[in-house]
């Protein structure tokens, strides 16, 4: 080889003259990754199904050189001189101790201190996909709540965050301008998603009993044969934000069969499933519930550590088919490589000192909390504002989703001007509904989040609601 000798930085650029062209010959093989599709069943969707699905982004994504030979580096016996990993005695932080929340008794904590290798870890670079054993223990969960098993075609990928995740996965599946569905009213935070790409959003309507499939097929009824179907589906099964509503189980085996009739993906957003606190049984996911399906492959189910672990973390995983999961790490590799190590180091020292049956112990003690909460809330909604609005109550998640009765004057029913100017002088702060539709419409809706308030500051709060809304009626 030749070379020069650096003057900064960590790496030793050197030009192998042993080949005729002076470029070394490097063969890439996907080993550490999970996933094989060799003994998935045979119902499983085949690779060139999503090929051809795949928008045009995500096929023009190049394979980024160095990420994707750093699963190289696990195997035993190799001397990596790969990647540009800082020396860790460099870093100022030389010991990690905590303490956590016992599940079996929330009143005792736990000490944690973090090995060194744990620690290490945690300040270092890591994979694309997330740090493997927290990425198994993921594997393990979706076994426990949902029966799917690793092997069966479909992958994990850690993101910071699940927003994260959503905003990779659809642009791996849409193009600009495509048309897309997304129940309506929806998490306000997917709207730039979709907006930014320029798409055509379909609303499909909701109610008590969650995700309408009749809207979906009034949608495609007329659906102009020229113009491509939607290819994704975007809906929040458990708790939705902002309705707090939970999808039937008829619903969710009516839209798997529609998206299998129509060839569309369903993007299942699921942050609060762990919350879920309704008095029937709670309803299989869309993930779990596809494994008995004809075919298998059109769920992309997204999961966050944000409600029960810590939104400051930024964690939640994907789980989808390998190729839609590997067009979203090729996007990682472009945008952020990879998932915060230290969140992940910490997420699962908890979670690996919990073992599943901690984490079910301490996600059921969560959503009891906000049962509570939203039981308090119910309570002075009665007391302050019967007659006022009306509302269904929420089976899961942390919000309450209320109609104005009373007209804000301008003869639409719309929530936003008394929400935001009326409402906000007399010191209460909520959504009014129109922020949930993609198109703005009007709405006599109104979001309020019931997480965080103790029942004084329920109450407070509204009564200064009431005092705002008949105000506007007089
Ligand atoms: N989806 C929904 C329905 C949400 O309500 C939220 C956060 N409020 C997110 C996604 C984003 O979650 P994360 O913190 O995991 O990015």
């Amino acid at each position: 080889a030749e070379w020069t000798v650096p003057e900064a930085g960590m790496f030793m650029w050197m030009t192998v003259i042993t080949h005729s062209d002076g470029v070394p010959i490097v063969r890439i093989d996907a080993s550490g990754e999970k996933g094989d599709s060799t003994t998935s069943p045979t119902h499983v969707l085949p690779n060139e199904f999503y090929t051809a699905r795949l928008s045009v982004i995500a096929r023009n994504r190049t394979i980024e050189g160095i990420r994707s030979m750093l699963p190289l580096e696990q195997r035993p016996g190799v001397i990596s001189l790969l990647a540009g990993k800082p020396h860790s005695s460099t870093f100022p932080i030389t010991s990690l101790n905590f303490t956590v929340r016992d599940p079996a008794d929330p009143n005792s904590e736990l000490p944690v201190q973090l090995s060194q290798e744990e620690l290490e870890l945690g300040l270092q670079y890591g994979p694309t996909v997330g740090i493997p054993a927290l990425v198994d223990w993921f594997y393990g969960l979706q076994d426990v709540a949902h029966g799917r098993k690793v092997g069966e075609g479909w992958n994990i990928s850690v993101g910071n965050g699940s927003q994260d995740l959503i905003y990779k996965a659809v642009t791996a599946l849409v193009n600009p301008g495509d048309a897309v569905f997304v129940e309506a009213p929806v998490y306000a935070g997917v709207f730039p998603i979709f907006q930014t790409l320029g798409c055509e959003i379909i609303e499909i309507e909701t109610d008590s009993r969650g995700i309408c499939p009749a809207s979906i097929r009034s949608a495609l009824e007329n659906w102009p044969t020229s113009k491509p179907k939607p290819k994704v589906l975007y809906t929040v099964p458990y708790g939705s934000n902002p309705t707090g509503t939970t999808a039937t189980l008829e619903r969710r085996l009516e839209i798997l069969e529609l998206a299998r009739l129509h060839d569309f993906f369903i993007l299942e957003d699921d942050p609060y499933h762990f919350l879920y606190y309704g008095s029937l049984p709670r309803p299989p996911s869309y993930f779990a519930l596809e494994r008995g399906q004809h075919e298998v492959g059109r769920v992309v189910r997204f999961d966050s550590l944000s409600k029960i672990l810590s939104a400051g973390f930024r964690l939640g995983f994907v789980s989808g088919p390998e190729m839609i999961v590997q067009a979203m790490n090729n996007h990682t590799m472009a945008s952020n490589l990879q998932p915060n190590s230290l969140s992940q180091v910490l997420a699962l020292a908890v979670l690996s000192r919990w073992g599943y049956k901690g984490f079910m112990d301490h996600t059921t003690r969560v959503s009891q909390f906000y049962r509570q909460k939203r039981d308090v809330f119910q309570a002075a909604m009665e007391h302050h504002l019967a007659g006022i609005v009306e509302w269904v109550k929420p089976e899961a998640g942390m919000f309450m989703w209320f109609k104005l009765m009373v007209d804000a004057g301008d003869g639409t029913g719309d929530s936003n001007s008394v929400i935001r100017t009326t409402a906000l002088e007399r010191g209460v702060l909520a959504l009014p509904g129109t922020v949930f539709y993609p198109n703005g419409r009007k709405s006599a809706y109104v979001r309020a989040s019931f997480s965080q308030l103790d029942e004084e500051q329920v109450n407070e709060a509204l009564k200064r609601l009431r005092v705002a809304l008949l105000d506007i009626r007089t």
